[in-house]
This record gives C-alpha cells, structure tokens and sequence, in this order.
C-alpha cells in the first residue's frame, strides 16, 4: 500500500488536502479540503446520506446545533469521561496519548515518561460577552448527544415507530492529544452518524446488523476485503456507555486502524437526559402497550476517516509505456469528477465542439474541462485524480457527431454518438451503485 508522505503529497499538489493556515506555519490536526477534496467530502457525504437515510423508510434525518446547552455534556457523562490518558517526556516535553505509547518510554527520544494524567477532549469555548465559568459551553465532539436531546421533537413530528433511527452529518471536535497520521486524527473532523433506537432485547440483533449493513457499504464504495476487518472492542477499552462495541477496522500504512464504530449505547443516554432534564424521554409501544426507553444502536463514521482510507485503497501505480501511470481507482460515485471533456487539440473548431460536448454533460455529472499538453498526458493527470471517463473530441467528431469515451481502469475506448453520452454516462454510473 502507498505510504502516507506519497499520498499526502499527491493530495496537496492536486488539491485534495492542504495544512490548515499554511502561511503561518499550519495548525496541527486542522486540514483545509481543496477544490477536488471538497468534491470528494462531499460524495462520501451524499453516498451515506442517499443510502442511510433516503432509501430507507426507517431511518430520518437531523441537523443540531454545534454548540449546545452544556448541561448536555453533563447529563451524557461527557464532562466525566471524554477523556484521554496524557503521558509527558521527562527530557523532550513531547506529549503522548498513554494507549500509544509502550513500556512508559518516549518514543522520540526514549527517555522516562511522566505518570499518565487524565485530559478532557473536548475543546471549551464561552457563550456570549463575558469569559466566566458559567458560559461555558463545548464544541460538541460527537453529533449523537443532538439526536438524544432531540429525540422526542423527532418521535413525534415524524411519527415513526421503533425500531427507527436518526441520521446526522456534521461536524465535531475533539482536542487530541496527538492529532497525525495526515487526516487520520485531526481536532476538527466530521462525524456521519445514526442512532437507531430498537426494543430492549432486539439490541444484539440490531447491532450485528449494523455491524453487516456498515461493512457492506465500505466494501461497495472503497474499501477491498483484504484491507477490512472488524475488530472486538475489549471491554476495558469501550467507551463509558457501551455495552459492546465492534470497529470496522481498515488495513492502513501504518497497520490496522479504526474507520468506523459500532457501539451498543443501550439505554443510557436517553435516562441520562430524562433524568437531568426532568423530561420524558420514554417510548410508548402501541403494539404492546409498555412504556419503556428504547436501546440504541449506533453506527459512527468520520467523513475524512472514510476519505483517507478510500484514497489509500484506490492508489495504485502500474507500469507503463512512459514509466509509471499512476491511478486511483476511486468508485464513480465518489470520484471527485465523472467526466473529464477533453478536445484532441486545441484548434478553433474542435474547442468549440468539445465545449457544446461539456455544455451538455454539466448539468447531469461533475466534469472538468482541459486542453492543455498532450492527450497521454491529459489522460494521466486524470488517472491520477481518479476521473473514470475522459471524452475525446477528435477531427472525426466534427463529420460524425460521436467522441470518444474511455475507462480510466480498462483504459478501453469506446466511439459513442454525442446525442446519447449523457444517457450512457448516466447508465454507466447507475452499474456502478447496484
Ligand atoms: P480513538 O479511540 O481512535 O480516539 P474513538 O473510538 O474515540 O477513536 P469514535 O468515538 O468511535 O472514535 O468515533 C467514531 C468515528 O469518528 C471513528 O471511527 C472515526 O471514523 C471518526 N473519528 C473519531 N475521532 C476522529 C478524529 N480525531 N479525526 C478524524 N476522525 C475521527
């Protein structure tokens, strides 16, 4: 697999991923997402968004508020427990989260680490003109606590019944102590979440079907067998409120790490708000006609986990007649572009054509446009940004009104007629999601 420095230098020379605040030297664990970058983010985001919740009858969605009433982080235990175990160099001061680290040494120079303290994540601001203890209030670190507190709002607007679930995308922040591995853990990310509240006793069930439906959806969209697994949280290492957990883990660089959770959250959320809040937050069951509050099953991914390891997974460089064509071979969905339109030369006519060519393709598709430098080359810059179709406009196209459209992973060209490319364009995107 590609190593980091390779891939992140291919993400900042093409726009994918820039350091944060360049020009004043970065910022660590905070990354700005370039022109392809955001297309990318944002087809990660719509794949999710189209298949979690628009496709299914039993899951709706919701955008909360970033900054919430801070009683929230005391009612969900979060104040408490959102903590990291923080070790110190006795010589070089760097900082270390104490899991990372073995037998207490510094990994950068090997001296005494400090006892290990603990260190709350999440990041603190103050609500309104005076910076006192009481407006204190937190950058949320998960978008779950949103769905909690809103539960009841939901329930009832939306009338569903159980076993549904609540589906938000968003952003969250979370003061690592060791943000790196490029985008792997940043202070700033974005969370795609459910809470998926079922029957007491109907959990375990629910939770290995979370578990399969997850894993599925990786392995459509980006990620090959071989480089997915899905790892049993121990419970010394689950979070507060977890009755189990399972990562989905992906096989990166650096060794098997996680891309997304599934944790059993049980019914602790929704009794910790009811309880600090003095609301209601049970559920009646018609069918049964029992009260209760409902266990919650939740799937949670970050959007730039996803990116980083669908971008490793999709990397690869095959020989070539001109050395090393390098390709990434991005499901379509996700590419940042589907098309790129492309005239063989930059004469007057064949620019005009290849312009009314990309006129038509623009409103159904992503395109790009380019007539610089030679159509190998052309190609290859394609290739390496992950664009699945390139459209020839050749001298051929001006008398026989058809271009030429080729595979960025068979490299197989195809002659088709202009009239009917934005059909095939469409059918050959539609193959790709069954
Ligand atoms: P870790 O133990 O590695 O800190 P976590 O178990 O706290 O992670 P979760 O709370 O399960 O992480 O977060 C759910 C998902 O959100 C993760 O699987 C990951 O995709 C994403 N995520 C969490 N923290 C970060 C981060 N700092 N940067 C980027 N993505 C993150």
């Amino acid at each position: 697999m590609v190593d980091l420095d390779t891939l992140f230098s291919l993400c900042k020379r093409r726009g994918f991923v820039f350091p944060s605040s360049e020009i004043y030297g970065g910022f660590g664990g905070f990354w700005d997402y370039g022109p392809l970058g955001v297309e990318m983010k944002r087809n990660i985001r719509d794949a999710w968004w189209r298949e979690m919740v628009q496709m299914r009858d039993d899951v709706v969605g919701l955008d909360a508020a970033i900054i919430m009433n801070p009683r929230t982080w005391e009612a969900s235990g979060h104040v408490k427990h959102f903590v990291d175990s923080l070790v110190e160099c006795k010589v070089c001061r760097r900082r270390f989260r104490e899991e990372d680290v073995q037998q207490l040494e510094c990994p950068a120079c090997g001296a005494a680490l400090s006892q290990a303290r603990l260190f709350n994540t999440m990041f603190k601001t103050f609500v309104g003109p005076v910076e006192e203890d009481t407006a204190v209030a937190y950058l949320r670190p998960e978008t779950a606590q949103g769905i909690f507190v809103d539960f009841k709002n939901v329930l009832t607007t939306s009338r569903k019944k159980i076993p549904f679930g609540i589906a938000q995308v968003g952003k969250a922040f979370r003061n690592e102590i060791t943000p790196g591995r490029f985008i792997f853990r940043s202070r700033e990310f974005e969370a795609m979440e459910i809470e998926f509240f079922v029957r007491p006793g109907t959990d375990e069930e629910w939770f290995q079907y979370w578990v399969d439906v997850r894993t599925r959806w990786h392995l459509k969209y980006g990620v090959s067998p071989e480089n997915l697994r899905v790892y049993e949280v121990p419970p010394e290492e689950r979070a507060h409120y977890s009755k189990r957990t399972c990562d989905i883990q992906f096989q990166y660089p650096f060794g098997w790490g996680e891309l997304e959770g599934v944790a059993n959250r049980t019914d602790y959320d929704l009794t910790r708000h009811a309880q600090v809040s003095a609301e209601d937050l049970s559920y009646f069951d018609e069918e049964t006609g029992q009260r209760f509050i409902p266990y919650v099953i939740e799937p949670a991914v970050g959007v730039e986990r996803t990116f980083l390891a669908y971008l490793l997974n999709a990397y690869h460089e095959e020989p070539d007649k001109e050395g090393t064509r390098v390709v990434l071979k991005l499901h379509p969905a996700i590419a940042p572009y589907k098309v790129a339109v492309l005239p063989l030369s930059r004469k007057e006519a064949l620019v005009q054509k290849a312009r009314e060519v990309w006129a038509l393709l623009r409103p159904h598709v992503m395109t790009t446009y380019d007539d610089s430098q030679s159509i190998g080359r052309r190609y290859r810059r394609q290739d390496e940004i992950g664009t699945p179709w390139c459209v020839t406009i050749d001298f051929e196209t001006l008398s026989d009104q058809a271009v030429t459209i080729r595979d960025r992973d068979s490299m197989t060209q195809d002659r088709v007629p202009i009239d009917r490319l934005v059909g095939i364009v469409q059918q050959r995107l539609a193959d790709s999601l069954r």
